[in-house]
């Protein structure tokens, strides 16, 4: 129980309202953990700073959601950020002015938009290459880049990068190396165990994986890399909600066993699209003829739960069959329990100008399906049903 504040009879109404419950002791022993959407904490005294202040800097509910995530990766530690995109932001914070950053040609519509974004403002500089292109990475590290990029699978193609091999020559070139590991989660591939320095993630995806939050995460191997990015982190208020970080630690203790249930529907859902006569092409990792399949398989603990194909017919077919789907929505996320598809080049990816796009491998007809956790029989009718005319 929470006990009763010590009080003169006979408070005004505006003293009571302004002080029930302030600095109260929390009940000890919750079960699911309490939420602390407090911004600022009771001092002992002015020369004693509390471990927790204020909430910018540093809350209770960030920590367990941090803690959570650094030991899913292996990582000493890391910062709960308000999305995706300011952990992002916050490892190119690292990068020295005008230094280089090197990422996938055919990364995240938005990580492409944010460092080309930063590179035409003059803070840095970027290249774009296909890293799995041996000599265009090499040229890429002779250039001494600060910062590596790694985005495996990629979004949309699904093409994997030997992220221990790219690691290796970019710290020998210098570098920091830092993978966004939205896609496989820390279930199926622990890009710092492969030797990055830091790993990334969109929690609005699978970790959360309810549809119902925006948030990210950036976690560093060294302790003392978490320390420089904690205060940037603060410094430049990327830090994300109390609310939100409870949220998604509730959606991250079933993140396994949705994995699994949405890997094993989309090895179903790839195999039937790829056998039929209005698919031209199917991507996907868990399938033997993907190009890197082999490197999938030893480096992803499975091919995960998005797949990209293409229509006979291209861009017009790609619109007519999304209009005939009744059960997948056609909507820009992914990792979430309800099954979307997107056509990248007009939604995820129109932060990408047409000319990367091309060069990326993203066709107009291109569609990206994120396999959810209907009963996938029912997920294979609506398809079949959409691609007959
Ligand atoms: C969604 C996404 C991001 C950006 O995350 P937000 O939470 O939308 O800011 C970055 N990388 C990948 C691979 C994503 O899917």
């Amino acid at each position: 129980m929470i006990p009763p504040p010590i009080m003169p009879p006979k408070r005004p109404a505006a003293t009571i309202v302004a002080s029930a419950g302030v600095a109260a002791p929390p009940p000890p022993g919750s079960v699911a953990p309490p939420l602390w959407p407090s911004d600022t904490y009771a001092w002992p005294d002015p020369d004693t700073k509390p471990p927790y202040d204020y909430a910018r800097t540093v809350n209770p509910n960030r920590d367990m959601l941090a803690a959570a995530l650094a030991e899913l990766e292996g990582a000493a530690g890391g910062v709960v950020t308000n999305s995706g995109q300011s952990a992002t932001l916050l490892a190119l914070l690292l990068v020295p002015a005008g230094g280089l950053v090197v990422a996938p040609h055919d990364c995240y519509g938005g990580t492409y938009r944010l460092i080309q974004g930063l590179a035409d403002a003059g803070k840095l500089d970027a290249l774009f290459v296909d890293q799995r292109d041996d000599a265009a990475y090499a040229a890429a590290m002779a250039r001494g880049p600060a910062l590596v990029w790694i985005e495996t699978p990629s979004n949309p193609l699904l093409r994997i990068v030997d992220i221990a091999a790219r690691a290796a020559q970019a710290q020998a070139a210098g570098a920091l190396v830092a993978a966004d590991n939205t896609l496989p989660t820390p279930c199926r591939q622990r890009p710092l165990d492969l030797g990055c320095d830091l790993v990334m993630h969109s929690t609005t995806k699978a970790l959360n994986g309810h549809g119902d939050v925006i948030g990210g995460a950036l976690l560093a191997r060294e302790p003392q890399l978490v320390e420089r990015i904690t205060w940037w982190g603060n410094a430049a208020g990327l830090t994300g909600s109390a609310h939100d970080a409870h949220q998604v630690l509730r959606g991250l203790r079933t993140l396994p066993l949705r994995i699994d249930r949405q890997e094993a529907s989309a090895r179903r859902i790839a195999d039937r699209l790829a056998a039929r006569p209005e698919v031209a092409a199917v991507h996907f990792p868990g399938l033997p003829d993907h190009p890197d399949h082999a490197l999938a398989e030893r480096q992803q603990g499975g091919p995960g739960f998005m797949i990209a194909f293409e229509l006979h017919g291209g861009a017009d077919a790609a619109r007519a069959f999304t209009a005939r789907l009744r059960l997948i929505t056609l909507a820009s996320s992914l990792g979430g329990y309800a099954t979307l598809i997107c056509v990248p080049a007009s939604m995820t990816h129109r932060g990408m100008p047409p000319q990367a796009q091309a060069r990326a491998g993203i066709g107009p007809g291109l569609l990206r399906l994120s396999v959810g956790l209907e009963e996938p029989d029912d997920l294979i009718v609506d398809l079949a049903h959409a691609l007959m005319r």
